[in-house]
């Protein structure tokens, strides 16, 4: 660090291209944020990070100014903070005023904000914003008028997902967020991963809400109301309720779910074994056969409609299985159904997914059979939450409870689908074993793990060099598949995750999910594959069972008919 400058007269050491945010997040003193995003270039357009440095006549953007030595800087003069409380009034000027009822309400920013700046009178009053609700998507409610224009959402959707669904419409006082033609997001090229509403600070965008459907069914005595969880809401559901970041709750979700009136709980994670059963035969098929390479991972639903509209080039490289989500309700509602006695359609299925984009899939034609959907209704970690304290459960007086068998009984190989690498190292695993006849030697692929936008490994499998790929967000995938078409060709098999680092980062997570909580969600998956005694998908017993007695083989008649799909060329507006 060569630079010195001084901070409310204290003396901090900083280095040539920090900004002043840079220097004063790491000594621990905060300044507001708004528009600021954490790893994307800044724009200072809200300024709210305004601080006064001497010498200069205006105030100056935290997150956009880069220090200088011997600056002389002041964070809370009495010229920062009004003018910090004006830009939080004006903004509340035009604000609809129905904090009481609105999704956010208690995790809103623009409330923090006001609580923080003692804002306690109507200081500016200006008309309420009057738009109406885009409720045209199956995943995404947008609500512009509670929109503060802060630009994250138009950001995220471009420059991490490469979407650019929405978009600044208008100019001055009349602008605001819109999708093309003001279609409404279901027209849009919209992939319904949620980032947006991660990233929102208000209520403008949240998940369609599932709750009253699944309410109406857990209370009619003619249905049997089944449950599965996602992989990685064990490990992210827990800040809901202030345990810390990572822990794994299963144990007490699994009661909470029996207390709510669920008369099955099952696992997704042993769908996801069976995704990798399938996936995994479907690329020894492909590599040994001359078949379509790389082949490209199935199981994200925002990455699926990424290239049903923008690679259709691609779609035959993306393998046939249908998601861990899908699998599980196709199974629950003919092998279960079966050994239950219950008619499929006496059973409403639900399903807790990390993520938004599962309401789209949920709802997709190809995921019907006989008229007859493999999922019901989707709940975020976000509506589980809310479910439970609807409720009445105290979580925490909870004793821990085991899902249901068979379908609750997984390896530890499908509980690492939860992170961006999981599920390539899950298929590694088998892959490995169908190729060779052997176990790995070692089962983990540390090249596979991480946050990291793109991973990539070579991996010798008996006489096959296979070259993998590890995706997550779709600007990245968009950069790979970019090289690939230019003919890059040492790549087999890639894994997309639309959500940056995986599910365990998905658009349906908590808000307030940080990248400290994603590392620690991260950190107990891997924890549980190191202690776990099943490590690989094909020695999950109870899989192996699923096969002798229903399925026959993977890609057989049967798991082709329940387990695989096809995708469809979609048109962006
Ligand atoms: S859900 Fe994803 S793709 Fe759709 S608008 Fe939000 S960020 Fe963009
Ligand atoms: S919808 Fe939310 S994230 Fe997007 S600009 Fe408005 S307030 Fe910001």
């Amino acid at each position: 660090m060569n630079l010195t400058i001084e901070v409310n007269n204290n003396t901090l050491q900083a280095s040539q291209g920090e900004t002043i945010l840079d220097v004063l997040s790491r000594n621990g003193m905060k300044v507001p944020t708004l528009c600021y995003m954490k790893g994307l270039f800044p724009t200072g357009s809200c300024r709210m990070c305004v601080v006064e440095v001497e010498g200069r006549r205006n105030l100056v953007t935290a997150c956009s100014e880069p220090v200088l030595d011997g600056m002389k800087i002041m964070t809370h003069s009495m010229r920062v903070i009004e003018s910090r409380k004006t830009i939080v009034e004006l903004l509340l000027s035009n604000h609809p005023d129905d904090c009481l009822y609105c999704e956010r309400n208690g995790s809103c920013e623009l409330q923090k904000l006001s609580e923080d700046l003692n804002v306690r009178e109507r200081r500016i009053s200006g008309n309420k914003n009057n738009y109406k609700l885009d409720v045209s998507s199956t995943s995404i409610v947008r609500d512009p008028a509670k929109c503060i224009l802060c630009g994250r959402c138009v950001r995220v959707c471009e420059e991490i997902e490469g979407v650019t669904a929405i978009e600044f419409v208008g100019r001055g006082s009349k602008t605001f967020i819109d999708t093309s033609f003001n279609h409404g997001l279901n027209l849009s090229s919209c992939v319904n991963c949620g980032q947006c509403i991660m990233v929102c600070p208000t209520g403008a965008l949240k998940e369609k809400p599932h709750i009253n459907e699944i309410k109406n069914n857990l209370s009619n005595p003619d249905k049997v109301v089944v449950v599965q969880y996602a992989p990685s809401i064990s490990v992210s559901l827990a800040e809901e309720f202030g345990f810390k970041p990572g822990q794994n709750i299963i144990g007490l979700m699994n009661a909470a779910l029996r207390r709510i009136g669920f008369n099955f709980v099952f696992d997704t994670s042993f769908s996801a074994d069976l995704t990798i059963m399938e996936e995994a035969s479907e690329l020894v098929h492909r590599v040994t056969n001359g078949g379509v390479l790389p082949m490209i991972t199935s199981c994200c639903p925002g990455w699926v409609k990424y290239a049903e509209e923008f690679g259709h080039d691609i779609l035959p490289n993306l393998s046939s299985c249908k998601s861990p989500q899908q699998m599980m309700g196709a199974i629950i509602k003919s092998y279960f159904a079966e050994s239950e006695g219950i008619a499929p359609e006496n059973i409403y299925s639900v399903s807790v997914m990390p993520c938004t984009a599962k309401k789209f899939e949920q709802q997709r034609e190809e995921m019907t059979q006989n008229g007859i959907s493999d999922v019901d209704a989707v709940l975020t970690t976000r509506e589980l939450a809310r479910l439970i304290r609807m409720y009445g459960i105290d979580i925490h007086k909870m004793e821990p409870e085991l899902a249901d068998s068979p379908l609750g009984t997984r390896s530890s190989a499908g509980k690492i689908f939860g992170s961006s690498g999981g599920v390539m190292e899950a298929a590694i695993r088998t892959a490995h074993y169908l190729i060779t006849g052997k176990e790995m030697v070692k089962f983990q692929v540390k090249a596979l793990r991480g946050l990291q936008g793109r991973k990539e490994a070579h991996i010798q499998i008996g006489d096959l060099n296979v070259g993998v790929a590890v995706v997550s967000g779709l600007k990245n995938a968009a950069e790979l598949l970019e090289e690939v078409r230019n003919g890059r060709d040492d790549i087999h098999f890639i894994e997309v995750m639309a959500c940056p680092g995986g599910c365990i980062n998905g658009g349906g997570q908590p808000i307030g999910t940080d990248e400290e909580a994603v590392k620690a969600r991260m950190a107990t998956l891997y924890d549980i594959d190191e202690k776990d005694a099943i490590k690989a998908s094909h020695k999950n017993p109870y899989i192996v069972e699923l096969y002798d007695k229903f399925l026959g083989k993977p890609l057989g008649h049967k798991s082709h008919h329940l387990l695989h799909t096809h995708y469809q060329k979609r048109e962006v507006n």
